[in-house]
């Protein structure tokens, strides 16, 4: 990696640690050339992972921003400017990962969604039940609803 302030590619890590739970790894360099400091953060990425659809008996690859825009829809958009995105499928992907499986059920995927989300907001935890949960979910919407 180069310098971001001056281009050299003299970078030196001087700290690091990790972060999240153990699923990404925060690190200090400092340029050699203009001795600036930069922070940068290694993380893996999901490409390993299958996310399994019981009824259809088909397995297809996790996908982020398909993931994303879902959970997105369950959103208003005034809830929307208030949260942070990125950390919230950062959340969930950090579940994920210490769950240390390979291969996630739909159901199991929705689940930690739901818990990520719960709270967050009791409206898109709703929303996104109603819009992806397994059929026949009334009984398991009047449960949340009360427990929130
Ligand atoms: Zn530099």
């Amino acid at each position: 990696m180069k310098c971001p302030i001056c281009g050299s590619t003299g970078l030196k890590t001087t700290n690091s640690r990790s972060t999240k739970m153990g699923t990404q790894t925060w690190r200090r360099k400092e340029c050699q050339k203009c001795h600036s400091s930069i922070t940068t953060y290694e993380k893996a990425d999901l490409s390993w992972l299958y996310i399994k659809n019981k009824s259809q008996s088909t397995s297809e690859k996790y996908n982020r921003s398909i993931l994303t825009k879902s959970i997105l829809l369950s959103f208003d958009d005034p809830e929307l400017e208030a949260i942070n995105i990125e950390n919230v499928l950062d959340t969930i992907e950090q579940k994920i990962v210490s769950m240390h499986k390979t291969t996630l059920t739909k159901n199991e995927l929705i689940k930690i969604v739901l818990n990520t989300l719960a709270p967050i907001s009791a409206n898109a935890t709703i929303k996104y039940l109603a819009n992806f949960g397994p059929n026949n979910n009334l009984r398991q919407i009047n449960k949340l609803i009360k427990s929130i």
